[in-house]
């Protein structure tokens, strides 16, 4: 089978059809095969026409040499991508999973690393480590790389939470992530999870574990220690609505994430993915609107940044599905073996966001960028870490100095 055949199996007959015709047509190489086999799937993702459909038409000599047709194709794709994405008639339909299949089990818990790349430090990471408290998610994000991870929609759910937590042995500080492999608020303690968290957490206060979630928060009946932080990441609401299929609306999970503040606990937001698309300035200044209006700045432990970044096995798992989805419709830069945006694209977008949070937030929450290159640090934040190990300390100064506060 030829290596190009499964980026063409999402699409149409028709357009199957057009791409054979022009395969026994015009002389291409192997590899200029496999580059118009990856553009139609992108194309087919992203719900914008063939190339293949216009460009080789009945009445149009223009695309009967290959080259020319490579050349013309690149110029399509490359205009496409620059662009900010247009969402304003995309309307994908994708279909709910189900939270209903759960298989409780014990299987082995590790706290492990961070996934990102640490050799050389090509990202600036934080050094969270990871707790899977769940395995697979219930909502349907369409750059998620959760999936990719697990086969089938079954969620696994750790037995005897605080029983396994107990066996860890942990020395010195920590700061844990749940939001890894799952939402950490995806079962909202119907399987007793935020209250095993709690009482290891009651126990240990040299340890921190933050939750991450796009879900909304019941109303919880108990108070949670303060080492427990309650986390949501927040996107523009054209984002959540047209990517971030089956999660919380912003309103949903910022007024979720006010009532984990009335309750007691810190709270902070992740506003990641950040995606360039127009209208991207006003919506993303609208989520920090809301946050200042919500929120006083004592109440917030932290703001995080960042944007998409996509690992070759997720375009290529995204491309053969082939499912509606506008995130990949972007320059496709290498950075630290994955893909991203262009170093100016995300400096801009991260500068701005960041730049539009008054004073009072600048000061008092501890800001960070997510994964990112740290040139661009100093340039958005006016701050940078000569090291992953002094951005990992002084976070873990800022938050703790904030939970003993309370
Ligand atoms: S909520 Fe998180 S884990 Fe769940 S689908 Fe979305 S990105 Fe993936």
């Amino acid at each position: 089978m030829p290596s190009y055949e499964n980026l063409l199996r999402a699409l149409s007959e028709e357009k199957k059809n057009n791409i054979k015709r022009l395969f026994d047509e015009i002389k291409f190489t192997e590899m200029e095969r496999l580059e118009i086999a990856k553009s139609e799937a992108d194309l087919n993702l992203w719900d914008e026409k063939s190339f293949a459909s216009f460009a080789f038409g009945k009445n149009n000599k223009d695309g009967r040499d290959g080259k020319r047709y490579i050349e013309a194709l690149r110029k399509y794709m490359s205009a496409l991508r620059s662009e900010e994405t247009d969402y304003s008639s995309f309307s994908p339909k994708w279909e709910p999973r189900t939270k209903e299949r759960v298989k409780i089990s014990e299987y082995p818990l590790f706290i492990t690393e961070c996934p990102c790349p640490k050799d050389g430090e090509e990202t600036r990471c934080c050094n969270l480590n990871t707790l899977d408290v769940f395995k697979q998610c219930a909502f349907n994000c369409s750059y998620c790389s959760v999936q990719a991870f697990y086969s089938g929609n079954e969620i696994e759910v750790r037995e005897n939470l605080k029983k396994e937590l107990d066996t860890l042995s942990l020395d010195g500080t920590w700061h844990i992530g749940t939001g890894q492999a799952s939402d950490s608020l995806l079962f909202n303690n119907k399987y007793g999870e935020l209250d095993a968290l709690s009482e290891y957490l009651e126990e240990h206060p040299e340890l921190i574990i933050e939750l991450k979630s796009k879900n909304e928060a019941i109303d919880y009946k108990r108070k949670f220690p303060r080492n427990l932080i309650f986390t949501w990441s927040l996107n523009a609401e054209t984002i959540i609505e047209k990517e971030e299929h089956y999660t919380a609306s912003l309103d949903k999970r910022l007024l979720s994430a006010r009532r984990m503040a009335d309750n007691g606990s810190l709270v902070g937001f992740h506003i990641h993915p950040m995606v360039y698309f127009k209208g991207w300035e006003d919506e993303y200044i609208h989520v920090k609107d809301e946050i200042e209006r919500l929120f006083s700045p004592e109440e917030i432990l932290m703001v995080s940044m960042g944007t998409l970044t996509f690992t070759k096995s997720v375009l290529k798992k995204m491309r053969e599905e082939g499912r509606k989805s506008r995130v990949t419709e972007m320059e496709l830069s290498p950075f630290a073996g994955k893909y991203s945006y262009p170093l100016d694209t995300k400096m801009k977008m991260f500068k701005t966001l960041y730049s539009s949070f008054s004073d009072p937030f600048r000061e008092n929450i501890f800001f960070y960028l997510c994964l990112e290159a740290p040139s661009l640090w100093d340039k958005c934040l006016k701050k940078s870490y000569k090291s992953n190990k002094d951005f990992e300390l002084d976070m873990k100064k800022h938050y703790f100095d904030k939970i003993n506060r309370g």
